[in-house]
């Protein structure tokens, strides 16, 4: 057992056994960790704002590397509440998290993707368009699955010279040069190849505000979607309840 003092993101938390509960934290100092909370589901238990998902808390927590984990003390817990009064918020903050939870195995040490999660819902929490968020998310978050695309620079000739297409056989984009090879080009509006660009490189804590128009926007779903289905085979409840959400919005 080690003792570890940590700030944490609650990633979900479900029932155990009757009145316990079990909570998936993202540290930033000892990666996921599972965490049992004696107790926690029962109807006297004081802290359920620490165990909320997407709650923000100082802990100190005994980790074992078989067996349960546990809380020894916690502060400071941080509730988003924009987020949690909207649904729409909520849906894409909850779909980060869950791809938090697939992208890196429990307690691997990643203090960059731990500040860039807490950084994107603070982002979203302050009013940040919640969707573009989600795509520079999801795009740099795409490294932790293995997968390295290059939006930057022509793959055959080096040139950074747009308009661009995607090349699924080259994993990255093409100047309009190449675009006579066999390829595999996704055809792709080169101004949302431009924008892929610009997520897979952006920083979050210097972002202010980018603004794109909704029709943009969808362009830019339906390609990250099919690099997803190509490269990265996830099937997330959370993600099928955004793509739900836009239909009863479009
Ligand atoms: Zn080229």
């Amino acid at each position: 057992m080690k003792e570890v003092e940590t700030l944490g993101i609650v990633l979900y938390n479900r029932d155990y056994k009757e009145k316990d509960k079990l909570v998936k934290l993202f540290t930033a100092k000892a990666g996921k960790q599972m965490i049992f909370i004696k107790g926690g589901n029962g109807q006297r238990f004081q802290s359920k704002d620490m165990i909320q998902p997407m709650s923000v808390s100082q802990f100190v927590l005994n980790l074992n590397d078989q067996g349960l984990s546990f809380i020894r003390t916690h502060s400071d817990t941080k509730i988003f509440r924009q987020i949690q009064s909207d649904i729409f918020l909520t849906a894409y903050v909850t779909y980060m998290l869950n791809l938090v939870d697939m992208a890196i195995e429990d307690r691997i040490h990643d203090q960059p993707l731990f500040s860039f999660l807490l950084e994107s819902i603070n982002l979203v929490e302050r009013g940040m368009d919640a969707e573009v968020v989600t795509f520079i998310f999801e795009i740099q978050i795409l490294s932790r699955f293995g997968v390295y695309l290059d939006f930057e620079q022509c793959q055959i000739c080096g040139k950074i010279a747009q308009p661009f297409d995607f090349s699924w056989a080259l994993q990255g984009v093409v100047c309009q040069n190449h675009q006579e090879q066999n390829l595999n080009l996704a055809k792709e509006d080169p101004n949302v190849l431009y924008f892929l660009g610009l997520f897979s490189k952006v920083d979050l804590v210097l972002l202010n505000e980018i603004k794109i128009k909704p029709d943009m926007k969808r362009k830019i779903r339906i390609l990250i979607d099919l690099i997803y289905t190509e490269y990265v085979g996830l099937n997330l409840k959370s993600k099928k309840f955004i793509d739900h959400m836009n239909d009863w919005l479009s």
